[in-house]
């Protein structure tokens, strides 16, 4: 394992400041007083390994982050127990994920128990920035950027790897409500053999215009149909989706090499199952959606990702059609299989599947 070296931040935030955005964090709005940093080489592998004060990072102009969008991140959260520990979940599911998106983007692969590790660093340091009240946590944003100074066209053959870490109010502050959803069928946000299945930037860039549609539509967030034939779901520009039929079954779009294997959706999968649910990964067409809700042979569709857990969809919004009722309550096994995860993750539920990792006592 690497040693890390320490050094605190000499202006930290003062309780009482911290104990202000601790009662009102929103979310990626505030961050703690440190951060970690590994710094890797093609020659030295990866090195220097610290946690050090929250800041700028200082890059040469011509590092390839800049110019070839070099970059991938992971998304996970600790989570205060009723006893004041603090517990991560699943956190080697998103090592495993960074060093997928690695390989993809010619990164460099960080070993999974480092990628543990520096979440562990950074909450010995900063854990009391990990809020406690029901639905709150602490997200880390782990990233790794490519900063060799080199315009040429390969792998970069220095990079660094970060965590910041940032406190997370409850996503819905007055109850879980069904957002509204933009169908978009001007773009895409990735293509089988591209880099959909990864976890970078890069894919976010391609669907800020969209989302920026969306807004316009008064819709929250943007579906993506799967770019070939454009007739099946692939997921939203951040969360993967869900539909809940008449029977109790639950469907989710197959792997497709397009769409980024979420943790959430996994682990829904698995706590659907244990349930009693029949749960399908296949392709789902537009039409099973747009029909079905309309029909009523799908009484639940809903969104999930680390961020927001699951997020109920009462409306999908495209050109010409708009399907489901903004202003229903959100369904029966939506919220259950949300009060489930969530139970487990903050310590309420017995951890039957052994996910969850504790960080601090
Ligand atoms: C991170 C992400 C998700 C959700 O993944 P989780 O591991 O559940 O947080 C879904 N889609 C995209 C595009 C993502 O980047």
């Amino acid at each position: 394992m690497l040693t890390y070296t320490i050094t605190r931040n000499p202006n930290p935030c003062s309780a009482a400041e911290r104990a202000a955005v601790l009662a009102n964090p929103g979310f990626g709005k505030h961050f703690t007083d440190h951060m970690v940093a590994i710094d890797w080489s093609k020659d030295g592998g990866w090195h220097d390994a610290r946690v050090m004060p929250y800041g700028p990072l200082s890059l040469d102009p011509a590092a390839s982050v800049l110019h070839y969008g070099q970059e991938i991140f992971e998304g996970i959260k600790a989570y205060r127990h009723a006893d004041d520990s603090i517990w991560t979940f699943r956190p080697q599911a998103n090592g495993e994920r960074l060093q997928r998106s690695a390989r993809r983007l010619a990164l460099p692969e960080l070993p999974v128990d480092e990628f543990v590790e520096s979440l562990r660093q950074l909450v010995a340091v900063d854990g009391d920035w990990t809020p406690g009240e029901p639905e709150t946590s602490l997200y880390f944003r782990p990233f790794m950027i490519a900063t060799e100074a080199f315009l040429g066209v390969r792998g970069a053959h220095q990079a660094s790897y970060h965590v910041i870490a940032s406190p997370a109010g409850a996503y819905f502050a007055k109850g879980v409500a069904p957002v509204s959803i933009w169908l978009s069928t001007d773009y895409a946000r990735a293509a089988k053999g591209g880099t959909g299945a990864a976890k970078c930037g890069g894919n976010y860039a391609a669907s800020l215009l969209p989302q920026q549609q969306a807004y316009e539509q008064g819709c929250s967030q943007v579906l993506f149909l799967d770019p070939v034939e454009g007739r099946y779901l692939e997921e939203l520009g951040g969360m993967n989706v869900f539909l809940v039929h008449r029977d109790g079954s639950i469907v989710t779009p197959e792997i497709s090499g397009s769409i980024l294997e979420g943790i959430t959706r996994s682990s829904l999968l698995q706590l659907a199952r244990d349930r009693g649910h029949r749960v399908v990964e296949r392709k789902v067409t537009l039409d099973e959606w747009r029909d079905g809700v309309a029909s009523g042979e799908v009484t639940e569709v809903f969104a999930c990702g680390t961020a927001a857990v699951i997020t109920p969809i009462g409306q999908l919004k495209g050109e010409d059609f708009s399907v489901g009722d903004i202003n229903a309550p959100a369904g029966e096994t939506t919220l259950a299989l949300r009060q489930a995860l969530t139970d487990i993750q903050y310590g309420r539920a017995e951890d039957r599947h052994g996910w969850m990792v504790k960080l601090r006592d």
